[in-house]
């Protein structure tokens, strides 16, 4: 078989970058061995504006959220699925600094940053002393329902092998990449943490970062809306079932889930939390972080038709599509990537022996 592209990995990134190339009738075949607990399926799929204890505005967030928008709506009609929704975020302060803090950013003209009048509304659902705000356009991407539709895509036409890629099988040279009975033009990886061993990439700097989260099950709780309070609560697309995390561990010598958050987890939410609850799921996956908090792009500086699509770290929900795009658009028109997130800037790192 001949294509034009092998992409490894059908993540966010895989996906994102697969759905760019389709659109552009350009051939790939998707290698992905359909593991469990990746970051792309336990994700709550939030797209937050703001960040951090002192809510600053996220990364590239004003040309992000309309970008985003766009594009998993235009998924979303392509897959006849609902691949986003707009559910802002109620935000109860857990301390009387947070409360100043959201005040002042408020007074300092965040756009993103809103009063919220009925202080008491509530007061049914929650404990909370320090009052709240709103968090606002916040968006979900439906990452559970997007991408084993975008899955079942790409078997449909062929496109997809479930299998885990061995590098062993991998042959690059300057004008060819054979692996098995493929060859292609390229290939280019979105393997997420399993970058962190891929032999043409593991010396970039990422920072593996480890999350664990609790499903729990809360059928009187009204789902239109995202509740924090440090954690996050978020509605999920199955009916009753709501994704309350996560942590952020950057040490950390086991990857699943531990007792240790799940009996903390589970006790905050009981005293946040005034409704009847129960823990359905508890999972765990690491986040394909960096170390300077961009992403890995483009092609290696040896090995040309070697390419990364990598490092999303906490935003791979906004930056997976965003990046995708680039790339894609990179290797068909040859228009450039952003130079804060091209692999370039490694050049020194990748070339040494
Ligand atoms: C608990 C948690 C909550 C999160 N919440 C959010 C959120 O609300 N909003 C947000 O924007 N981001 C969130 N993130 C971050 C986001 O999930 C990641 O940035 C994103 O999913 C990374 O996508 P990826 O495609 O790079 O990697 P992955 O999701 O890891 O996908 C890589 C794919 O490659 C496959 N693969 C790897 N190696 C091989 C191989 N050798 N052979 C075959 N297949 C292979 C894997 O099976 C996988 O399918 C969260 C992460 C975690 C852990």
């Amino acid at each position: 078989m001949h294509v034009d592209h092998i992409i490894v990995g059908q993540g966010l990134c895989g996906t994102w970058l697969s759905y760019y190339l389709q659109k552009e009738n350009k051939s790939f075949v998707v290698i992905d061995d359909n593991r469990d607990g990746t970051p792309s399926k336990i994700a709550a799929g939030i797209i937050n504006p703001v960040t951090g204890r002192r809510m600053v505005e996220t990364w590239m967030i004003d040309e992000l959220l309309p970008f985003v928008w766009h594009a998993y709506s235009e998924i979303g009609y392509v897959l006849d699925i609902q691949a986003i929704s707009q559910k802002n975020i109620i935000d109860f302060f857990p301390s009387p600094q947070m409360l100043d803090s959201f005040r002042k950013r408020v007074e300092e003209g965040c756009q993103y940053l809103h009063p919220f009048p009925e202080q008491n509304q509530f007061n049914h659902l929650f404990n909370y002393d320090f009052g709240c705000g709103e968090i606002r356009p916040v968006y979900t991407a439906q990452t559970e329902i997007l991408l084993p539709a975008w899955r079942q895509q790409l078997k449909t036409n062929t496109h997809l092998l479930e299998e885990e890629f061995d590098s062993v099988f991998l042959s690059v040279s300057d004008d060819k990449i054979s692996y098995k009975e493929i060859t292609a033009k390229k290939i280019i990886f979105c393997d997420g943490a399993g970058g962190f061993d891929n032999p043409y990439f593991k010396m970039l700097p990422f920072a593996p970062n480890k999350g664990e989260v609790l499903m729990a099950e809360i059928p009187e709780l009204p789902d239109h809306t995202i509740y924090k309070k440090g954690m996050l609560l978020a509605p999920l697309a199955e009916k009753n079932l709501f994704w309350f995390g996560s942590s952020y561990e950057w040490d950390f010598t086991d990857t699943g889930p531990t007792k240790k958050f799940r009996d903390a987890t589970g006790q905050i939410l009981k005293s946040w939390l005034k409704l009847p609850f129960k823990i359905a799921d508890h999972k765990a996956g690491v986040r394909p972080a960096t170390l300077e908090r961009r992403p890995f792009v483009g092609f290696h500086p040896l090995y040309k038709n070697v390419g990364i699509l990598n490092g999303m770290g906490t935003k791979g929900c906004s930056l997976a599509p965003y990046f995708a795009n680039q790339l894609a658009g990179h290797l068909i028109f040859d228009s450039p990537i952003q130079a804060e997130a091209d692999v370039k800037r490694f050049h020194k790192i990748l070339t040494r022996a």
